[in-house]
């Protein structure tokens, strides 16, 4: 199906969903055959993911053996990567302070007691932080790959695609079959993605019946300043970077990257889009598919500008909620730990809640002050997991042009 399709596709799915909520409550079979259709679209998605991490960025990382391009590429990566979540962050911090239009009414300071496992009272700071995300960065492979531990498996593959490249020879047959098994791996990927406007009604459908409308509107606000810097960074600095490094048109990369963004948005998952960012960078931006399987991987991972600027509103948001002082020591504190909580976010629907706990915890804020952004999580996450994948694959381009 063709992407222009996806938007009206998506849209009926709302409205369908919505009328027949409205007209006749809850229509039992219908809600469970959207559930059936929903679950087993995700559940394919991630049966993909590890293997197709694993084999691609390990052969990605032979391929690139025995050329200088391995360091130019990781380093060129890397540097975009910290440049643009540092610019999300900037951007989130900068327009907070001018545009808080909360600040009119009184502090919420006495929020009913939250019960959600995503708090935990045992989180630490920096360097708590730092030692989490080492602990699952270094983990035995087989249980990485088990658990759908991404950083985990990102880092075995690296380690073990850069051993590999060190140590086989020439002539080795490894390289060749490594990469036969990759292909194997994009195909299966390609025929999950078959499925994908099925998935995406079915998940559309399933949402659209459950929003409340009188819940978001307490912090309304709130989200209409997180929409407007996300859209900033997205629409204009985004494309700007894209346009002057990559060169490639705001026109072209918009059709380019419709498709992957729209189904980041309906997911809520960069992981879970990464095959269709793998597909999108190799078919239509013409990026190598050595250099596609390594950027886009790490940057499922550890790009995340779109939760790196939620993270920074986010926490001033709630500074002032809870009426907690925010001085310039704790901006700057809140912009290095919002680039490390942002990497190490897995990239999976609500991924960054862990971590906004470290980066509240360091400033002072109540960990209860989280209770209160889980009411209006799930929409706010859809923007910025857009965001997410966009970066990501403006990096692949600009890794193709320049290493
Ligand atoms: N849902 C986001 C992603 O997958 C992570 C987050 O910000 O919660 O990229």
């Amino acid at each position: 199906m063709s992407s222009r399709w996806f938007a009206p596709l998506l849209i009926a799915a709302a409205v369908l969903g919505w009328l027949m909520a409205t007209l006749f409550g809850e229509v039992a079979w219908l809600q469970t055959i959207t559930a059936i259709l929903q679950d087993s679209f995700l559940a394919a998605l991630r049966m993909i993911i590890v293997p197709l991490i694993f084999f691609s960025l390990m052969t990605g990382v032979l391929q690139l053996r025995g050329t200088r391009s391995m360091g130019r590429l990781g380093g060129i990566t890397v540097l975009y990567y910290s440049a643009t979540s540092a610019i999300a962050i900037g951007i989130g911090l900068i327009v907070v302070f001018y545009i808080h239009p909360w600040t009119a009414y009184p502090p919420l300071t006495d929020l009913p007691e939250v019960t959600s496992g995503l708090i935990a009272q045992d989180q630490g700071g920096a360097l708590a932080l730092i030692g989490k995300m080492l602990q699952s960065m270094l983990v035995n492979p087989f249980t990485a790959l088990a658990e759908l531990n991404i950083l985990g498996v990102l880092t075995t593959a690296l380690i073990f695609g850069l051993a590999a490249a060190f140590t086989l020879p020439e002539d080795s047959h490894w390289p060749k079959m490594l990469d036969e098994i990759t292909q194997v791996v994009y195909t299966c990927a390609r025929w999950v993605l078959t499925a994908l406007p099925i998935g995406m009604f079915a998940i559309t459908f399933q949402l659209s019946g459950r929003i409340d409308l009188a819940t978001l509107a307490s912090l309304g606000q709130f989200a209409l300043v997180v929409f407007g810097a996300t859209a900033l960074h997205g629409l204009v600095v985004l494309p700007t970077i894209a346009w002057i490094f990559g060169n490639i048109s705001p026109l072209k990369l918009a059709s380019a990257l419709a498709q992957p963004m729209l189904t980041a948005f309906i997911t809520s998952s960069s992981a879970a889009t990464l095959p269709l960012s793998m597909t999108t960078a190799e078919e239509k931006l013409g990026v190598e598919r050595s250099k596609a399987a390594f950027v886009l991987p790490l940057g499922a991972t550890i790009n995340m500008d779109g939760t790196a600027l939620f993270e920074g509103i986010a926490v001033i948001f709630l500074a002032y909620m809870f009426s907690v002082p925010i001085d310039a020591g704790s901006v700057v504190m809140v912009f290095l730990i919002t680039m490390m909580a942002s990497a190490g976010a897995p990239g999976i629907p609500s991924g960054s809640m862990a971590g906004l706990q470290v980066v509240l915890l360091s400033v002072g804020i109540p960990l209860e002050a989280i209770g209160l952004l889980l009411l209006i999580e799930r929409p706010l996450d859809t923007f910025r997991t857009a965001v997410n994948v966009e970066g990501d694959l403006i990096g692949s381009i600009i890794a193709q042009r320049w290493s």
